[in-house]
């Protein structure tokens, strides 16, 4: 009974520090699991990120490389019937012929519908002959940049300038140019042919590259030819200090990238690519926040959710750890009223197998023990042996001194008793009233009576004034009674033979130890 009142403290303890444990694993658990879902929203929001810069970037170089592919077959158009028509000029001394001349500048303009007009100046700049036929008086086109350019350069290549507003009608074009020569070589004129701007730009505003999206058309020389969005301002501005001259065509002739734009300080997306058979290049672009903006839409949204279900986890994990550390609570509780129950039982035990006067075993305990003790003689084959000590004239020292004062007396003679039986296995008791048990298991007769002897002198010893005694202290008489008990002998055999013992040493003179018969 007693291992066990123990053990349950100690279990009860460990499962205290098993709940505690637990709730920690689970707040860990949670941290984890909120901590896993941030990591793969972030990672998620940023694979996709990257996903859209790269698809738009592929976007952009196709986009450069099909619009490369345009300007070069409508450019290519105008420049073959240039050179026909130079070749012609050259060959066949036309430009004497004027009305043919006109009727074939004519003829070839309605061609080609990208064909803005088809025009013819001497070496001096004046208008020889137009493809609408209409020559204003004293029109000289000296000053233009690519006459400038043939009459300074002999080579016999095409140009292609800078878009310029026409002479003739107003409108923007862009002129491509080629050198006459005259027979021997010296520069004779220009044959110019304009293509419409509106040519580009229609199909480049065509185009969804957001609002903020860019395609240009530069010259080998880093100069803005062409620009959608449309604005007169920028032809001609160099952008050779761009990342495009800078950074992106020395590595190749076409390609891709993520770079601020030189002209508006804008970070796009970019494609571009050189013409294959014009010193130009075709450079498109998208603006990387309108790239990125249903990306961050869709992340906001994505963020929102997981917010929402770590929120979600983070209610119920709360509860669930709240939940916990209430058992706990309530386990602690427990295990104060157990102990409390514990303390109590033990109190009620001892008050059980005690006396209370005295503190000696009672008589209960004194019957359990007997019983006990006279069972393991038995199986043992040793001897048991029993004292009953019986204070003399107690009547009278209650009626001299009072009750109060006998009963300190009976403490005192407890103790006394107490001390006189070192054996650990020794049971002292309080048989009733003013009469005491000792029980001395594997003791004999001898042995008794030496303890017998012990107790009556040390009582005599103390010299507890009792003047009704007739030796003027408190004596005690002992019944000693031993025996090797049979399977058949009871505790009774064995007291009524220390009763009788003690009988005879009250009969005889009292302060005596007696042995029984
Ligand atoms: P003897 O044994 O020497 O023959 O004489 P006695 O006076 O001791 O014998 P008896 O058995 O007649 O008296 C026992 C007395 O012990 C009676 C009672 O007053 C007293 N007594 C018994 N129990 C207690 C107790 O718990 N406290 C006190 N103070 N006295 C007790
Ligand atoms: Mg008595
Ligand atoms: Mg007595």
């Amino acid at each position: 009974m007693g291992v066990k009142k123990v053990k349950e403290p100690v279990l009860a303890t460990s499962e205290h520090v098993v709940t505690k444990d637990k709730s920690r694993a689970a707040i860990r658990f949670l941290l984890t699991v909120c901590l896993s879902l941030m990591v793969v929203a972030i990672w998620e929001g940023w694979s996709a990120r990257q996903y859209r810069l790269h698809d738009k970037e592929i976007a952009m170089a196709n986009l450069a490389q099909t619009l490369s592919s345009q300007a070069q077959a409508s450019i290519k158009q105008a420049d073959t019937v240039l050179f026909s028509l130079v070749d012609r000029i050259e060959t066949e001394r036309m430009r004497l012929d004027l009305p043919l001349l006109k009727r074939l500048l004519s003829a070839q303009r309605n061609e080609l519908s990208q064909l803005h007009g088809l025009f013819i100046y001497d070496q001096q700049g004046a208008w020889v002959a137009n493809s609408s036929g209409i020559l204003p008086p004293n029109a000289n086109n000296s000053d233009r940049e690519y006459f400038i350019y043939h009459r300074d350069h002999p080579d016999r290549g095409p140009r292609v300038g800078l878009s310029i507003k026409s002479r003739s009608t107003g409108e923007w074009v862009l002129p491509v140019s080629r050198r006459i020569n005259n027979p021997d070589g010296t520069f004779a004129g220009v044959a110019l042919a304009t293509i419409y701007l509106d040519h580009f730009l229609k199909l480049y505003n065509s185009i969804d590259i957001g609002s903020n999206g860019v395609i240009n058309l530069i010259s080998g020389d880093a100069k803005i030819i062409l620009r959608r969005p449309f604005n007169d301002a920028v032809i001609g501005t160099s952008v050779a200090n761009g990342p495009l001259f800078t950074q992106l065509l020395p590595k190749g002739p076409s390609g891709t990238a993520t770079v601020r734009s030189y002209v508006d300080g804008v970070e796009r997306v970019v494609g571009f690519r050189r013409l294959d058979d014009y010193p130009l290049v075709i450079f498109s672009a998208m603006n990387k926040e309108e790239v990125l903006a249903s990306w961050r839409q869709e992340t906001l949204m994505s963020a929102a959710i997981v917010f929402l279900l770590m929120s979600i986890l983070g209610g119920i994990g709360y509860r669930f750890v709240r939940l916990m550390q209430q058992q706990n609570h309530i386990q602690n509780e427990l295990l104060g009223a157990q102990d409390q129950l514990l303390e109590i039982n033990r109190t009620l035990e001892l008050l059980a197998l005690e006396d209370a006067l005295t503190g000696l075993a009672n008589r209960r305990q004194f019957d359990l023990f007997t019983q006990a003790e006279m069972g393991r003689a038995k199986r043992g084959h040793t001897t048991i042996a029993l004292l009953m000590i019986d204070v003399d004239h107690f009547k009278r020292f209650n009626d001299r001194y009072g009750h109060l004062v006998g009963d300190e007396c009976l403490r005192r003679l407890s103790a006394i008793i107490k001390e006189n039986i070192r054996r650990p296995g020794d049971l002292a008791a309080r048989f009733g009233g003013e009469e005491f048990a000792v029980v001395l298991p594997a003791t004999d007769y001898v042995g008794a009576f030496i303890v017998a002897e012990k107790i009556r002198k040390a009582v005599q010893h103390s010299q507890i004034e009792h003047q009704d005694s007739g030796e003027d202290m408190v004596t005690v008489s002992i019944g000693v009674s031993a025996c090797s008990p049979r399977a058949e002998e009871t505790p009774d055999e064995l007291i009524g033979a220390a009763d009788k013992a003690l009988y005879v040493a009250k009969n005889s003179g009292r302060n005596k130890s007696v042995i029984a018969d």
